[in-house]
């Protein structure tokens, strides 16, 4: 397996200085499953290329946590840099650390959309009083604030500072709205028109 770095920085594939696309990194990550659900959330075509690799990591417990370091004897102290309470493991950071949930609380409020973070997948599937075109959004920005919580985390461990998780949102949902009206795929109902025009940075 190659690890994040050696395969993919910015956009370009390392060593090939080929830009990155979906297709190709789901040719790189060889022993994907494409049968589980979170598939669909993890390659929805209107994520960020950068969000869906750290997604796709974090749905396979890939990412190196401070858990993930002790295990095999890098580090001896996994408590999570974001909170400073309980071990850092993958399901403590995107699911329970007191400090990451405000990431997934921000974007509740600002898209105006209520689901539970671990139900997402079926929400994303399921849910019929929900369009196609809000499916993907909604999708999509949450695979940005997973990678938001991964570069609040980093940044933390290596400049002992904190990012404010409210900036980080808004920016996630202006890059995802730029990538979706790019697409321009959709021809929108007064509904779903409706629904964008709530979703206002200057609201945050
Ligand atoms: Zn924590």
């Amino acid at each position: 397996m190659h690890t994040f770095k050696n395969g993919y920085n910015n956009d370009i594939w390392i060593g090939q200085g080929q830009a990155y696309t979906v297709s190709g990194g789901l040719q790189w990550l060889s022993d994907a499953k494409p049968a589980v659900l979170w598939f669909y959330v993890a390659w929805n075509k209107s994520n960020i290329p950068k969000h869906s690799f750290i997604y796709w990591l974090r749905s396979h417990n890939r990412l190196l946590t401070k858990h993930r370091l002790k295990r095999i004897g890098i580090i001896h102290d996994e408590v999570c840099y974001l909170c400073g309470v309980d071990d850092e493991t993958h399901t403590h950071l995107f699911y329970e650390c007191q400090y990451s949930r405000k990431y997934i609380t921000l974007l509740q409020q600002f898209l105006r959309v209520n689901f539970r973070l671990e139900l997402l997948h079926h929400w994303t599937k399921n849910n019929r009083g929900i369009s196609r075109m809000q499916r993907q959004l909604v999708g999509a920005c949450h695979v940005g604030v997973v990678y938001a919580i991964w570069e609040a985390r980093n940044h933390t461990k290596h400049n002992d500072s904190i990012l404010m998780p409210r900036v980080q949102v808004k920016e996630v949902v202006r890059m995802v709205k730029q990538r979706f009206w790019s697409m321009n795929e959709y021809s929108l109902s007064d509904k779903e028109l409706h629904w964008l025009a709530t979703i206002k940075s200057q609201n945050m």
